[in-house]
């Protein structure tokens, strides 16, 4: 249920995370033992701020801790000083090649700058990049896109390869290590599921940097749904991976919902509501897709984390209704049963009552019972560190 570590008397679901150094970006810490945080990118035009302030709002929305932003000419980097004010989370500026844009988007506040220093230019460029984000506290991503690699290294390894990744990866850690520069992250992306994870897990063998997990361009919601949930999913469970991005053909609000998905399955991130719910058959009591669809949408605002089972019939619904924060199982004659805390609680009249209205009801009643209980703990516990914005893991 939504408060409960079971991984003392479930040790199946325990995932051992791979121990990293923690970096800052913004005020979001990345690694270590910090949240895995949720990350998506916008698609409007950096230059049209307000645009793109909008876009950041919707993602906020959604959840996403960090968002990035393509800052592909002068017109983006002059735009970001307002867009950074504007954004609740920390903004980070997706540089290529260019130092001078790298060296403005630090100025204008950009939390982290993605940026491989290998691809900057000449070692004077490079000194005053990284100079730019020690000035400006911003630290980097280091991206290692396997379409991307250095020319000599695809004469080295003929084609793209996890160990031609993992050179590529190191070249650009030794960079920044050499200048002193050690608030970074890295990614190891592939469109290829095999390619990324393999490359990722030798990635995470050879240094002890933060990691950011992303499968690229895997393509429209429900192909880059699957493909980054295998290879994302595969590296998570195995502790590899402290901050996500899904890349898919869709709106960003989409790769912030899907992430949140992924951190939810593998029970590392808890947020909102998690509805169980049967794929329905001629035994269903009520209509289960339809009210499951319904319920998705109405529910969305809710942030506090629970979990709901919505099952046709009593097969398997008084056995999911044990283990959820509220059950409703379908019942003869539109008479429904409703759980709470895994007991039985009360019926449900379809006649008398919608069991839309009915669920949301309950939903936010319980949202609201969870959120004092927490506030008045985190009170009891006067944290020292003031508040962060992440929940717990
Ligand atoms: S729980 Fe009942 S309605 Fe749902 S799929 Fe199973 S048998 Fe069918």
């Amino acid at each position: 249920m939504h408060d409960k570590d079971h991984t003392h008397v479930r040790p199946w679901r325990m995932i051992s995370r791979r121990k990293t150094r923690q970096i800052m970006v913004g005020n979001v810490p990345v690694g270590g033992d910090a949240p895995i945080t949720v990350q998506t990118m916008t698609n409007t035009l950096t230059s049209d701020a307000k645009a793109t302030i909008e876009q950041i709002r919707q993602v906020e929305e959604a959840g996403a801790d960090i968002v990035r932003v393509s800052c592909p000419d002068e017109d983006s980097t002059k735009a970001l000083k307002e867009i950074v004010a504007a954004s609740r989370v920390p903004i980070v500026a997706d540089i290529h090649f260019h130092y001078k844009r790298a060296i403005e988007a630090a100025v204008a506040g950009a939390a982290c700058l993605r940026i491989n220093p290998g691809n900057i230019g000449s070692p004077e460029r490079v000194r005053e990049v990284i100079k730019a984000a020690k000035d400006n506290n911003c630290s980097i991503r280091i991206g290692v896109n396997a379409g991307s690699l250095e020319r000599d290294l695809l004469e080295q390894y003929a084609e793209p390869c996890p160990d031609a990744m993992v050179e590529s990866a190191m070249r650009h850690i030794r960079i920044l290590e050499d200048h002193d520069f050690f608030n970074f992250k890295i990614s190891c992306k592939a469109s290829d599921v095999f390619l990324a994870c393999a490359a990722y897990q030798q990635l995470a063998d050879r240094c002890d940097y933060p990691i950011h997990l992303g499968i690229t361009e895997a393509g429209g919601l429900r192909g880059g749904t699957v493909k980054s949930a295998i290879g994302m999913g595969s590296l998570l469970w195995a502790g590899i991976g402290d901050t996500i991005r899904v890349s898919l053909s869709a709106d960003p609000v989409e790769e912030v919902r899907v992430g949140f998905e992924l951190l939810k399955s593998l029970g590392l991130r808890h947020r909102g509501v998690n509805i169980i719910s049967c794929p329905s058959c001629a035994r269903q009591q009520f209509n289960v897709i339809e009210t499951v669809q319904l319920l998705e949408e109405r529910l969305a605002h809710v942030t506090t984390p629970m979990t709901v089972s919505i099952i046709g019939c009593v097969v398997n619904g008084p056995g999911e209704a044990l283990m959820t924060d509220i059950g409703l199982t379908g019942g003869g004659r539109g008479t429904h049963q409703i759980y709470l805390g895994g007991g039985v609680a009360h019926r449900l009249q379809e006649k008398d009552e919608s069991i839309l209205d009915h669920i949301v009801k309950l939903v936010e009643d319980k949202a609201a019972q969870i959120d004092a209980e927490t506030a008045a703990q985190a009170q009891a516990e006067a944290p020292k560190d003031g508040p962060n914005r992440i929940e717990a893991a």
